[in-house]
């Protein structure tokens, strides 16, 4: 029986000792192997994992190791389990807990800074300096699961009470592993402006972030929302989360379309989703003087940058790193009142045992995959079964 000092559970919610669990081998392999399901500690609790979805970062992770960092180095041959973007059901809860129940619903965010430090006093967790610093007999209580610690390929995980959102039952498992992407687009523009109603934005490149990014600025009020991008099928969902004007940079460039859709000035944020080579030097271009560019995505090679034209025209950039400042809950509201659909972006679900062909179909975008969900065998059972 699963049972630990200090930790409550609940008969509704057997726990087994072991689960199945992903681990990463060599790079570009996962393994099925058997784990003992985590005992939550202080301030954390267990979730049962009910569906995950499959990021970008995840493909990343898996092939080449960073932005993993598992014992200060690369993950693989670490036993160590990756995904990141996991909703599932509170089933115990570590000593001194009372923040949730057991039985609720939750999704997650990543990243529990270690509360200590001076980011992670500010709000900015997802900057802490002690990311990664919690192996060996060192313990900083910096988590970001599926990134320095175990993540949602598996059966449970351990989350801080932080990273926990709490969702309605009208949510879908499929709609909740989507709260933390609306989440990142919502920090970026946080950083950017906080609310922009009235104000013009571009998003560059429709992944799941920049189509977030879409829905999310456009909830937030900005007018007119402008999506770039080189597929059409995905320019068509930005349209219907929202995007007032798409341009498929394939037939026309993207800045001058930005510049005419807009008066010739610019626009005053640009939230850069696409990390193409160009990006950067044709954000600070479509961004009218003392504008600001966000930077989300990670291009794969260093590119010159126009900085002269940045201090001419009193441009900002800020880079962000996933979901900081709390946005995850913002982003949640914005879900909850139904002000965009997020599933508009969902596109495939497959069962857990099946996780390879899942991850080829988000890495090949095979049949247009765009948000590839993972989800527990069971699980609709186990929630009826609860009730
Ligand atoms: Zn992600
Ligand atoms: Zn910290």
């Amino acid at each position: 029986m699963y049972a630990a000092p200090g930790v409550k559970t609940s008969p509704d919610f057997p726990i087994p000792e072991t689960m199945k669990a992903w681990v990463l081998g060599n790079a570009g392999e996962l393994k099925p192997a058997k784990k003992p399901v985590p005992v939550p500690k202080r301030a954390e609790v267990l979730v049962r994992i009910d569906a995950v979805a499959i990021c970008a970062t995840d493909l990343e992770i898996i092939d080449h190791g960073v932005p993993a960092m598992i014992q200060g180095g690369l993950p693989f041959n670490k036993n160590f389990t990756p995904g990141h973007e996991y909703m599932g059901t509170v089933v115990a809860l570590g000593p001194g807990v009372d923040e949730y129940r057991i039985g609720q619903r939750v999704t997650v965010e990543i990243h529990a800074g270690c509360g200590q430090c001076k980011r992670c006093r500010e709000g900015m967790y997802t900057s802490c300096h002690n990311y990664g610093l919690n192996y060996g007999d060192v313990d900083k209580g910096h988590r970001a699961n599926g990134f320095t610690t175990d993540g949602g390929f598996c059966e449970y995980q351990v989350n801080n009470i932080n990273t926990l959102v709490a969702i309605p039952d009208a949510m879908s498992d499929e709609e909740a592993t989507l709260v933390v992407t609306a989440g990142t687009a919502m920090y970026g523009l946080t950083e950017l402006g906080g609310l922009v109603a009235g104000e013009s934005v571009v998003v560059t490149g429709p992944g799941p972030i920049g189509l977030l990014g879409v829905a999310v600025a456009k909830a937030l009020g900005a007018q007119p929302v402008i999506l770039t991008g080189t597929r059409d099928n995905r320019l068509k969902i930005g349209r219907e989360l929202g995007a007032d004007h798409v341009v498929n940079v394939r037939n026309e460039d993207a800045v001058e379309a930005v510049r005419r859709l807009n008066g010739g000035k610019g626009v005053d944020y640009v939230l850069e989703c696409s990390g193409a080579p160009n990006a950067v030097n044709e954000a600070i271009r479509m961004v009218n003087r003392g504008g600001k560019v966000c930077l989300a995505a990670f291009p794969h090679q260093e590119t010159p940058v126009d900085v002269a034209h940045i201090v001419r025209n009193n441009i900002y950039l800020y880079g962000i790193r996933g979901e900081g400042k709390s946005a995850t809950h913002r982003a949640e509201a914005f879900m909850s009142q139904k002000r965009f659909d997020a599933t508009k972006i969902h596109t495939h679900t497959f069962a857990l045992d099946d996780l390879p062909t899942a991850i080829r179909y988000a890495k090949d975008r095979v049949d247009d995959a765009i948000k590839v969900v993972v989800k527990a065998p069971g699980v609709t059972a186990h929630r009826v079964a609860a009730e």
